[in-house]
């Protein structure tokens, strides 16, 4: 049994959104809503859904980039809302993101080496040459001769500058990694690459990783367990051979059923996700409008993430529970 990292608790999140010339009316946006969420030590949790359901708000809030509207997260059993500017310089030396975007994540005027330095710079730790030794192991560690120290991000492909931010985000050793759609910028014949150096960096260094992606494909290559998220909501969780070998929620069920598959009787049965996504809590299941399956329960009551089958979470009012089966 893996020892709790990160443990999250009814973690809220909401935007007011500035109303237009034409409304006079402010919208809120939830963009994370009551989710529960634990990650264990040592493991990839894979983070899957839709663009703009909440997944980076999510990692945002972990990070301590944003604070929660309500709810909590403790990391090794503390509360991160309740750090002083110290204690939060301290939390950050141990979690560390991975942005999807190495094109406009990386100082385009400082050098490979001065980016991966940075953060033992801020940190005050180790001497000059330390610091340089440090970043000259890791430039190899992630695929990089430190006769490329001196070069600038431009001078670099989209894959090895990658590799520096993946290098500048393990040089303070953290424990917890936040991979924000690592490889959705890269050419598919460079992802592999990366996941695989990910994945290798992980055994090597001993991490955890919340690893986010729209991508189930990569989800699945990179994953132990899987959350899947809609609109701010955990909809189900599961460990990865579940949730591919028999997903519970209509919305896994749809996006699985859309991914591209070699196996023709799978391409018959594709079906494209369709309806119309709710945006605002309204009364009921937000998937009511795009499932096939909606009873009138379902517009009466939001269904709640629950253990339906051994260690697999979802929030339907369709699938039975546990003790009901
Ligand atoms: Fe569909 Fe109802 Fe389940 Fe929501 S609760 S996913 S509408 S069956």
């Amino acid at each position: 049994m893996r020892d709790l990292l990160v443990d999250i608790q009814k973690l809220n999140k909401k935007y007011t959104l500035q109303s237009g010339m034409l409304n006079s009316k402010n919208r809120v946006v939830h963009a994370v809503n009551n989710v529960n969420l634990q990650i264990l030590k040592g493991e990839t949790l894979g983070l899957v859904g839709e663009s703009g359901c909440g997944k980076s708000t999510l990692a945002r809030l972990i990070v301590r980039l944003e604070k929660p509207s309500s709810g909590f997260i403790s990391v090794k059993g503390e509360n991160i809302n309740s750090y002083n500017k110290e204690s939060l310089k301290a939390y950050r030396r141990n979690v560390q993101l991975i942005f999807q975007d190495p094109y406009s994540s990386l100082n385009p005027r400082k050098t490979a080496a001065v980016i991966i330095k940075e953060p033992l710079t801020i940190h005050r730790i180790g001497d000059r040459n330390a610091r340089r030794q440090s970043v000259l192991e890791l430039m190899a560690k992630v695929g990089l001769s430190g006769e490329q120290a001196k070069r600038y991000p431009h001078e670099f492909s989209g894959g090895q500058r990658q590799r520096i931010g993946i290098a500048r985000a393990l040089i303070l050793r953290p424990e917890l990694i936040i991979a924000d759609e690592p490889v959705s910028a890269l050419d598919v014949s460079i992802q592999a690459q990366i996941l695989n150096l990910l994945k290798d960096l992980k055994r090597d260094f001993g991490l955890t990783y919340l690893f986010i992606s729209h991508d189930l494909n990569v989800i699945r290559h990179m994953s132990d367990r899987i959350a899947v998220m809609y609109l701010g909501q955990i909809v189900e969780l599961a460990e990865n051979k579940d949730i591919y070998d028999s997903p519970l929620h209509p919305y896994t069920q749809m996006l699985l059923s859309a991914v591209p598959s070699c196996d023709p009787q799978k391409k018959r049965n594709k079906a494209t996700i369709k309806g119309e996504a709710r945006i605002e809590d309204a009364r009921g299941c937000n998937f009511q409008n795009r499932c096939i399956y909606k009873s009138p329960v379902c517009e009466e009551q939001q269904p709640v993430l629950t253990e339906k089958k051994n260690k697999r979470f979802c929030a339907c009012h369709l699938v039975s529970a546990k003790e009901e089966e």
